[in-house]
């Protein structure tokens, strides 16, 4: 499966991401290419479609035999320059950005599955990916078997003879577990099965899965890559040409393509990541160790704790511990609701990753469409409260919690 037509763009991808700067320099100047005009920051090209030099011109684009752009569900410069950044990010071959991080995830298993195949995933999903597995593609003939992330033994014995893909986040929504990321994608090359991380809660400014092992990783663009609440994107990143191709055909096929809009900011955002992320991990290392000194609150997950059952195995696979920090309130529901409507800074909100703290209560909201027993398989209680640690000076963030 060939697509010449867009392949020249590809290309020229693999080549920027070649890596030969630090992580925050990749990170402001991968993927650029200046115009004639010498713009400093990085256009923004807003076309849908593009203009060909002859009808036989349009015809060798659309046939394969000459490369170039060919219409915008494909390609488009600014959306390019975005993927050529975060392939350098990511340390991968090759990125597809998408609308949205469950489009990327969609993109994923319908690129990268067929019926009869059966997936191994982590219980301690976000929700929808649940949904998306149990209410969408169990329709098409995809089977899903739900495993305890940490527990290496329960991803073995949930393996099948057609199990095709193994799929985690770590730290783990919301209940921050961790994945080995080597172990589990060895594990998944054992058997022939692709290994794919979501790895929207450390982005790559603290971890990079497919230096792990991971065949893809996959993001929400729309928590801390945008990191400012502005828009919602995805993508995926991969090192091998075979799995672009199936993935590709899918975004040029199906056209869950990212907008130049969202690209042209999501690549400015990138620009701020890493700072943004040390000071999110800081700002939640101070936080997770007051809570833990709260009397009202009677759990606190936060790989940077040392009391955190993976501490070592954050400290080994992630640079830092991220900007998520969960806990349990004493007094289930009600208790945890009265937190949320004390706060007076804090935003009510389900979104994460953005430079303004957010306080969510997980069973209620993002998890709601589970029932009662997927819930509890993934280990959300009633009393569990979320809380994306923002930018803000971090007194004022305790300040609105105080209990
Ligand atoms: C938010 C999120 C998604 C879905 O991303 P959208 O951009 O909202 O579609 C997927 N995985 C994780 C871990 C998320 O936090």
């Amino acid at each position: 499966m060939a697509y010449f037509a867009w392949r020249w763009a590809f290309f020229m991808v693999s080549e920027m991401t070649k890596r030969k700067y630090g992580f925050e320099t990749e990170a402001i100047r991968a993927g650029q290419e200046r115009t004639q005009w010498g713009e400093h920051s990085e256009p923004l090209y807003f076309t849908s479609s593009y203009v060909f030099d002859s009808a036989a011109q349009a015809a060798a684009r659309f046939g394969g035999d000459e490369t170039g752009p060919v219409y915008g569900r494909l390609t488009n410069p600014t959306v390019q320059a975005f993927e050529a950044r975060m392939a350098a990010l990511e340390q991968g071959q090759y990125c597809i950005a998408t609308a949205t991080g469950m489009s990327a995830i969609t993109t994923v298993f319908m690129g990268l599955l067929s019926s009869g195949d059966h997936v191994v995933a982590s219980s301690s999903l976000f929700g929808s990916t649940i949904a998306l597995l149990d209410k969408i593609f169990a329709r098409f003939g995809i089977e899903a078997t739900y495993v305890d992330l940490p527990d290496l033994n329960s991803w073995k014995a949930a393996i099948q003879s057609n199990t095709k893909m193994l799929f985690f986040e770590t730290p783990s929504n919301p209940l921050l577990d961790l994945g080995d990321i080597q172990v589990i994608s060895d594990l998944a090359h054992e058997n022939r099965a692709l290994s794919v991380v979501d790895n929207a809660f450390c982005t790559p400014a603290l971890q990079q899965p497919l230096t792990l092992g991971a065949d893809v990783v996959v993001h929400s663009a729309t928590k801390f890559i945008d990191g400012q609440g502005r828009v919602l994107g995805g993508t995926i990143v991969v090192n091998d040409e075979g799995l672009f191709d199936d993935l590709f055909l899918i975004l040029r096929t199906a056209g869950p393509t990212l907008s130049p809009m969202n690209a042209w900011i999501l690549n400015q955002s990138l620009e701020t990541l890493s700072v943004r992320m040390q000071r999110h991990s800081e700002n939640a290392m101070v936080i997770a160790n007051w809570l833990t000194e709260q009397p009202q609150v009677s759990q606190v997950y936060y790989p940077g704790l040392e009391s955190h059952p993976q501490h070592a195995l954050a400290s080994l696979q992630q640079s830092s511990y991220g900007g998520m920090v969960s806990f349990e309130v004493k007094g289930g529901r009600e208790a945890a609701w009265a937190v949320m409507d004390r706060c007076e800074m804090i935003s009510l909100s389900v979104n994460l990753g953005d430079t303004k703290s957010i306080v969510t209560h997980p069973a209620s909201t993002s998890h709601t469409r589970l029932s009662e027993a997927e819930r509890q398989r993934a280990g959300i209680s009633q009393s569990l409260l979320r809380l994306s640690v923002g930018l803000e000076s971090v007194e004022d963030i305790i300040l609105d919690l105080l209990f």
